[in-house]
């Protein structure tokens, strides 16, 4: 069976302004095309797009497909619950909109320093084994968006978990920032199975620089995407590996099975990330998770997104000015921002967004 997980967080939208507006033409040929091709693991969260991801499983998964004909993984907001109570409510309203009676694998969401605090006290651990020994989940698991020394400290009090989510990447893998390879290295030492979120990293991977792109083209013979999920399919200890696919070619070029990279390959892929990072303003991976509390929801991953555009390619700035125009004509600006910093609590990536937004809002003088 293929590694390749399909991430319920970035669908196809008929209206980009509107997550509910998912386009079940394209995402139901998304859905038979990866069963079709091996596919099985998909994975949702109570957040993703306002709750429209796990009706999305629903209408294109459960009510098409046999129960045992998939695996799927759901996740709690650990920063949303404060009782057990809590947890029950959550978890059968996501049984409820997924369409099925139990989660193959069930995580807290996206823990870090504080919300691993919240999961503690809220009871989120001691809800997992309760739905396992009831048989409403399999397996349990939490996502984590942190350092080496934190995941330690969890895996060494939880010992029953069965796996953990971690953003790994070939960018990430030596990133002092991100710490990937410490982190991979600790889940392994706990011997835990590995869930990898973000191979691709929102796409940055997959739309490389042309100096960057040409090393990974001539140095791993695979597209830019392909090499990127081959480096982390390879890692041992790895189970599934989600991408977000938004269109059939992303989906058969991402589940075509491959050899692991060799040694010689990998070296090309980390020549190729120092080239992307020199070239990358913003490490933003589109996850959107800033947005939803923000006072004037301004579209901070599309402004970013554009001004990442501005920094690689200069030369086109008329394309992205007109770009940049059109979005403050519908959104409030960067300019407009508060600088209440409720954004930057919610950015798996810790990204300055306060800072970033007002240099964009320099960048295009408005
Ligand atoms: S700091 Fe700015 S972008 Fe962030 S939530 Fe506040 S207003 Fe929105
Ligand atoms: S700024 Fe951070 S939270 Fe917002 S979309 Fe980018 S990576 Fe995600």
């Amino acid at each position: 069976m293929t590694k390749l997980g399909f991430g319920f967080l970035r669908l196809p939208l008929l209206d980009k302004k509107d997550e509910h507006s998912v386009d079940y033409a394209v995402l139901n040929s998304l859905t038979d095309l990866f069963i079709e091709k091996g596919g099985r693991y998909f994975d949702t969260a109570f957040t993703y797009l306002g709750g429209a991801s796990e009706e999305a499983i629903r209408l294109s998964l459960a009510e098409r497909y046999p129960r045992d004909s998939f695996i799927l993984a759901d996740k709690l907001p650990s920063w949303v619950i404060k009782n057990k109570e809590d947890c029950r409510k959550i978890f059968e309203k996501q049984l409820s909109r997924c369409g099925v009676d139990f989660f193959d694998v069930y995580m807290l969401h996206w823990l870090n320093e504080v919300n691993y605090i919240n999961a503690e006290i809220s009871g989120g651990f001691e809800f997992l084994e309760e739905l396992r020994s009831e048989g409403k989940t399999l397996k349990t698991g939490f996502s984590f968006h942190d350092g080496p020394e934190l995941l330690d400290k969890i895996l060494s009090k939880h010992p029953e978990i069965d796996y953990v989510q971690l953003q790994i990447n070939y960018l990430d893998w030596k990133s002092p920032a991100f710490r990937a390879k410490e982190c991979y290295e600790v889940a392994l030492k706990h011997g835990k199975e590995i869930i990898v979120m973000e191979p691709v990293k929102g796409g940055t991977l997959a739309n490389l620089p042309p100096e960057a792109e040409k090393i990974v083209l001539e140095g791993c013979s695979s597209s830019p995407a392909s090499a990127a999920i081959r480096f982390v399919e390879g890692l041992p200890g790895v189970k599934y590996v989600l991408s977000g696919m938004n269109g059939e070619r992303q989906l058969s070029d991402n589940i075509e099975k491959r050899p692991p990279l060799s040694e010689k390959e990998i070296s090309a892929l980390f020549e190729a990330a120092e080239i992307i990072r020199s070239k990358t303003a913003v490490p933003c991976t589109g996850c959107s998770y800033c947005t939803g509390n923000c006072p004037l929801q301004i579209p901070i991953p599309r402004y970013f997104e554009i001004y990442n555009e501005y920094c690689r390619n200069p030369e086109d700035d008329w394309k992205i000015e007109h770009a940049y125009s059109a979005l403050t004509r519908n959104f409030s600006r960067p300019s407009d921002c508060l600088r209440c910093r409720i954004c930057e609590q919610n950015c798996p990536q810790k990204i300055n967004i306060v800072e970033i937004l007002q240099k964009v809002s320099r960048t295009f003088g408005f």
